[in-house]
């Protein structure tokens, strides 16, 4: 047991070192020969920062749809805010946003600090950071505040999905929440998420299976084989609640952060709505299904490059529909909405 648990942990950083060498070099590398080598490497090399984005690579690669680089400072992620699993079933509290993919890309992508760096002292997100993301999902999905941008917490007042996400003023899907589930995916032993201070974020275990060891003020705490870490939570708070590392604050959010595009303007929240389902039925056609009171509704979309179409089947009261130009969406993710739509 303890020595599959070195190898796993080993063989990370030694993986992607494989992947650096010339194809010739690679082949003539046998798995043996390659085992011998770990077992001479000292522990200490996985505590640096290399060793991080050792780690970011292997994780994002768990979700092939997810694309990474990085450059001297950032490891960079880009996705286009739509997740693999369901979404937008089982929220009660539903502002009627619907989930619009986004160009998290180039320029736009998330950015995790190669090196993150200790602050002097923690920032707390509780009342702050309301905007924008606090973190990122291995499979490239943001991670907000635990609380919306009215302070409320979403996983407490129905605001969110079973898998702790929903879509905010610009369509752009997110969690709340440590998205937990996702260690199925990745494993228990590497993080489900990367806090945009740089240190990871791993599962209700530690990542060596054991149960979570005690947490400081930040919701993390400092490991000498896996460094400085934060933990999800599955209640209150859910997330990490300081960042450990420095972070840059620019109005409300924390800086770099992609920006989501909006191209309609944000709606407002309907009451005893109740989402059952949300299907994918075709290359950029979308349906949510919801109810009212009993009553059976839906928004059905179809999206292009230059266009949106939306169907509103609002059962007993008939249906409407809505199209806009998709070119005049000048961003707007966060909170803020300012594009320009043309209704019909
Ligand atoms: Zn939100
Ligand atoms: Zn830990």
């Amino acid at each position: 047991m303890r020595r599959l648990f070195f190898s796993a942990l080993l063989l990370t950083p030694l993986f992607s070192w494989a992947h650096n060498l010339p194809p010739i070099a690679r082949v003539n590398l046998g798995f043996d020969y390659r085992l011998t080598w770990v077992a001479a490497m000292p522990l200490a090399t996985v505590n640096t920062a290399q060793s991080y984005k050792d780690t970011f690579t292997e994780v994002f690669k768990k979700f092939p749809r997810v694309k990474t680089s990085s450059d001297d400072t950032y490891f960079l992620v880009s996705s286009d805010g739509m997740p693999d699993h369901p979404m937008m079933i089982g929220i009660t509290n539903w502002q009627q946003q619907v989930p619009i993919p986004q160009a998290y890309t180039g320029s736009n992508s998330w950015k995790i600090p190669l090196k993150p760096v200790v602050a002097k002292s923690p920032a707390f997100i509780k009342g702050r950071f309301l905007r924008g993301a606090i973190a990122v999902a291995a499979n490239g999905i943001p991670i907000f505040n635990p609380q919306n941008n009215r302070g409320e917490v979403s996983q407490d007042i129905g605001e969110l999905d079973k898998w702790g996400g929903h879509c905010g003023r610009a369509d752009d899907y997110h969690y709340h929440i440590i998205p937990l589930h996702l260690q199925s995916t990745v494993g228990k032993n590497l993080p489900v998420a990367f806090a945009l201070d740089g240190y990871p974020v791993f599962g209700a275990t530690e990542p060596d299976g054991s149960a979570m060891r005690k947490l400081d003020e930040c919701g993390g705490h400092e490991d000498t084989k896996f460094g400085y870490h934060y933990h999800g939570l599955s209640k209150s708070p859910y997330t990490f609640i300081g960042f450990h590392g420095q972070v840059t604050e620019l109005e409300g959010q924390v800086d770099p952060q992609p920006r989501a595009n909006s191209f309609r303007p944000a709606t407002s929240p309907l009451r005893g709505a109740a989402i059952t389902d949300f299907a994918v039925e075709g290359e950029g056609k979308y349906k949510l299904s919801y109810t009212v009171n009993g009553d059976k509704r839906s928004v059905s979309y179809v999206l292009s490059t230059s266009s949106a179409k939306f169907e509103f089947n609002n059962g007993k009261e008939g249906t409407t529909t809505e199209t806009y130009d998709r070119r005049d969406g000048s961003g707007g993710g966060g909170g803020k909405n300012n594009a320009g739509p043309r209704k019909k």
